[in-house]
């Protein structure tokens, strides 16, 4: 990471918890580690995005339902879909630091570095050369580029396919090859690469010698297919129908050093998409095109989303897309896109000898459906929307303020209400104001200190609006919205305020916009 990412991470990891957002995990206990808890504005905002999505995959499609499957499943459900014997990561340790260590991301972020390094070049060639500039024949063209290009594209083919011939020794060599150093102590002492389950374990039963071995889920996914004929049959669904859920996953995860994008407890928000076999992959391109206006309705800038197609494809999967997101340490992935044929259901007939088909009445048959997923993390969400808001400015009189512009519509609070001081009625008025609006929307009363020094707290904490009741209220039933962003003030009258705010704020307005 540069320094300036570092910084603005580092920043983002003491908002978070300064203004109530996350917390480590039982922290008197000195915290565990890659577990977080959300606090009064982070469960807002978590709660916000959840039903951003729901209401954008359930409310907006009339093919997709929704529902909500129970963490623990019947351990075979994992022999089946896989997890048992491939749910693995290659982890490595260097032997000097003792740090452990994922060796494909490793590898993954030499490329990236390689990548950026890239981009540096041609974005210098771009200034230096003017509007005649060619990037992608710069690319192609340029010997230091052409250098970086190859480290960035070469390693990561290998590394697939490796990985896919399982040959860890070889995932070594390349390590080695490379010259990968351990990026917090530059250390080279690599141990073997060694394959590790990610799955958490547990009991269920009273006595030790009938308690059945369980699984926590690592990922809801299953819960879906394992219900497929259930909502098919119950919802009277017809080929093509997605199911959505969100719910928690847990994954043992080897590595846990990147605040809540890599926790070993997590919540997901998956929808799977039935399709008749062989549409599978038109269907790939409309969900990739669905997803994407998704993420760009919530203005966070369209140049902070790429596509990153998977070189090596998961047992399952015939295309693989993930979204990635530019966090502060870069380019990662945020949701993932996948083609996963049908391998889900095939396996589940197998295992539960019941037959998990749809009667295509147009077509006279029972097939195994296609599957089409997205799969996002409802925390790797926030951690995007929470790390683009964070900002610092200085205004036009010279002062900084800090602000984070999280989108209105996932906004914890969505107005504060200030009377301008605490006596003259002001504060009764302010009282009558909330008592209309919180029926629609959360908002909160603060009297607390100088006009603008709320506005600054309010800024700091998310809240898109500020609503001053001053002494002219009195006369004009009027009162000054504040936007957080534009710091533009209007006068609006106290019996427009209601609609002005739903218009900016509200759920169905903003998804309107998808
Ligand atoms: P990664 O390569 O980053 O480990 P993955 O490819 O294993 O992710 P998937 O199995 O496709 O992830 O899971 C779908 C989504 O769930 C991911 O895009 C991510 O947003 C989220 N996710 C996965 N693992 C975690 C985790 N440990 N903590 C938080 N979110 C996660």
């Amino acid at each position: 990471m540069a320094n300036n990412d570092q910084d603005q991470f580092k920043k983002v990891l003491s908002h978070a918890k300064e203004y109530g957002y996350v917390f480590q995990s039982s922290e008197i206990y000195d915290g565990l580690q890659a577990v977080y808890d959300y606090g009064q504005n982070g469960a807002e905002l978590k709660k916000n995005i959840r039903e951003y999505w729901w209401q954008a995959m359930t409310q907006l499609n009339q093919d997709i339902v929704g529902i909500d499957a129970a963490i623990f499943m019947h351990p075979t459900t994992w022999k089946a879909s896989g997890h048992v014997d491939a749910f693995n990561d290659p982890l490595i340790d260097n032997k000097d630091s003792k740090k452990r260590y994922r060796a494909d991301v490793l590898v993954e972020d030499y490329c990236e570095k390689h990548l950026q390094k890239a981009q540096k070049e041609i974005d210098k060639a771009a200034k230096r050369f003017g509007e005649d500039f060619d990037p992608e024949m710069y690319k192609t063209t340029n010997p230091r580029v052409v250098g970086y290009m190859k480290k960035a594209t070469e390693p990561t083919a290998r590394l697939a396919e490796l990985l896919d011939k399982e040959d860890l020794a070889g995932v070594k060599a390349l390590i080695e090859e490379l010259g990968i150093a351990d990026p917090d102590t530059g250390s080279k002492n690599w141990t073997d690469v060694r394959q590790f389950n990610l799955m958490f374990g547990t009991k269920i039963g009273a006595s030790a010698d009938t308690a059945t071995d369980l699984y926590l889920r690592p990922e809801t996914a299953q819960g879906i297919f394992v219900n497929f004929l259930n909502v098919q049959k119950t919802g009277r669904m017809k080929i093509p129908f997605g199911i959505a859920q969100t719910g928690k996953a847990f994954r043992n995860e080897i590595v846990a050093r990147q605040f809540i994008f890599r926790q070993r407890e997590f919540e997901q928000m998956e929808m799977q998409y039935f399709v008749k076999p062989g549409t599978e992959l038109e269907w790939f391109e409309v969900w990739k095109e669905k997803r994407m206006a998704w993420h760009r309705s919530l203005g966070m800038g369209d140049e902070n989303y790429r596509f990153h197609d998977h070189e090596k494809l998961a047992h399952y999967a015939n295309a693989a897309t993930d979204i990635e997101f530019n966090f502060p340490f870069g380019f990662k992935e945020l949701e993932g896109i996948h083609s996963r044929t049908d391998f889900d259901l095939k396996a589940h007939e197998e295992y539960s000898g019941k037959k998990l088909q749809f009667f295509d009445h147009e077509e006279n048959k029972s097939y195994v459906p296609y599957v089409l997923e997205t799969s996002i993390g409802l925390d790797r969400m926030f951690l995007a929307v929470f790390s683009n808001a964070l900002q610092d400015e200085t205004l036009e009189d010279g002062s900084e303020r800090t602000v984070l512009k999280i989108p209105a519509v996932l906004a914890p609070v969505k107005a504060a209400i200030l009377p301008l001081v605490k006596k003259d009625g002001l504060p009764e008025i302010a009282d009558e104001i909330i008592n209309e609006l919180k029926w629609s929307m959360k908002v909160q009363y603060d009297e607390k200190d100088a006009i603008g020094r709320r506005y600054r707290r309010q800024d700091a904490n998310g809240t898109p609006y500020c609503i001053t009741v001053d002494h002219d209220t009195k006369e004009d039933h009027a009162v000054t919205v504040r936007d957080r962003d534009s710091m533009t003030q209007e006068r609006i009258a106290i019996k427009d305020l209601k609609s002005y705010l739903e218009q900016r704020v509200s759920m169905s307005e903003w998804l309107k916009k998808i």
